[in-house]
């Protein structure tokens, strides 16, 4: 057996015959920044969202820094973040000038433990950025209640979570703003780096239009300190082809979720990602909890399963916040992830789900 963590190639081969007339129409149209494809995209990714307004970047994290930068957030005020996440949740809020004030995340979900959140907020605290982790959207209702009893921004970190539905409504839509990456091995990822942030508020979304293309509406009237972040229309034109297949991969990936829980269940030394009430997740990851990680790791590669950490060092232990001063033990259940996560494989394209949950629930049962 060799089961891939994950395989990009077949996605354009699925679709080459599309990708590669859109590349051919982007080619020949003589314009390779922003424009038409990309303002088409934008209108057909904020209608699958069901959000009123999707404003392409060049990246997640900048997608992210954009939408706290554009809220107003900078020098001097302060963030909640997950203990738990990709380290760019974090970066976003550094590199807006403000500071990322970590809590811990729930052991059940992995997401941000919403009755933690009061006892981290001060006078300087402005946003609260939720990620929806592996894919699960966070605890929204929790969340927003916490954020409007201290009027507090909103900003999801969707990077993981294209499609994700919590209430029945997708992710994207429930903050003041959020973020997605359409870095290419996310749910919905692009041939190259990309990245969006959704509002459903026009003056926000203008904001975000003026500081992706350095602080201008109109060609040398310079009216904000922007940046250069940019989507370009070949991005966009492949991912409005795959865009139309997302609900069909989103659904593969829940059924090879299905199928590792089903096999997965009750082995012991094995914890499962719970899922929320409330929450339909897309599964960007299935990340298992296992006592003996490296063991189990080492084994399933030997078996020609390969998995991955996410993510082995928790931001708040990472040289880059090495100056916030935080210790091992400050956040338990961030920690504990670290130390137990393996991300099994999943992906649209994943052959004969079935069969590997069948080898990964035999390699898991025979120890040592
Ligand atoms: C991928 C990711 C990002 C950043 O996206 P890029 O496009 O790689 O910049 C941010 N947050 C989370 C949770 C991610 O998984």
């Amino acid at each position: 057996m060799n089961v891939p963590f994950l395989e990009l190639l077949p996605a354009y081969t699925e679709l080459q015959e599309d990708l590669d007339a859109a590349y051919r129409r982007v080619m020949a149209s003589g314009w390779y920044i922003l424009g038409e494809e990309v303002e088409r995209f934008e209108a057909e990714f904020a209608a699958y969202c069901g959000v009123r307004h999707c404003v392409c970047v060049a990246n997640g994290l900048d997608a992210l820094t954009l939408a706290l930068l554009a809220a107003g957030i900078g020098p001097g005020d302060e963030v909640i973040v997950p203990a738990m996440t990709f380290i760019a949740t974090w970066l976003a809020v550094s590199h807006a000038g403000a500071v990322p004030v970590p809590v811990d995340v729930r052991a059940d979900t992995y997401n941000l433990d919403a009755a933690r959140i009061e006892a981290a907020l001060t006078p300087r605290t402005k946003a609260i950025m939720p990620v929806h982790l592996y894919g699960q959207p966070a605890d929204m209702d929790a969340i927003l209640a916490v954020a409007r009893r201290h009027r507090l921004v909103v900003v999801e970190d969707a990077a993981q979570a294209h499609g994700a539905r919590y209430r029945g409504r997708r992710t994207g839509t429930w903050g003041d703003l959020a973020g997605f990456s359409f870095y290419p091995g996310k749910n919905l990822g692009a041939f190259g780096d990309g990245g969006a942030v959704t509002t459903g508020d026009e003056a926000l979304a203008a904001r975000l239009r003026r500081l992706r293309n350095y602080g201008s509406d109109r060609k040398y009237q310079h009216e904000v300190l922007g940046l250069n972040s940019r989507l370009d229309p070949l991005q966009a034109a492949f991912l409005s082809v795959k865009l139309k297949h997302l609900d069909e991969w989103n659904r593969r990936r829940v059924q090879i979720a299905a199928a590792y829980r089903e096999r997965l269940r009750g082995l012991e030394g094995i914890q499962l990602p719970a899922v929320a009430k409330d929450a339909e997740p897309i599964w960007h990851l299935f990340p298992l909890l296992a006592k003996d990680r490296d063991g189990l790791q080492a084994r399933l590669e030997a078996n020609g399963i390969h998995t991955q950490i996410h993510y082995p060092i928790p931001p708040h232990l990472s040289g880059a916040y090495a100056h916030q001063g935080r210790q091992a033990g400050d956040f338990p259940v961030a920690e504990r992830i670290a130390a137990e996560e393996l991300s099994l494989p999943i992906g649209p394209h994943l052959a004969a789900p079935e069969a590997v949950a069948a080898a990964v629930q035999a390699v898991i049962s025979t120890r040592g």
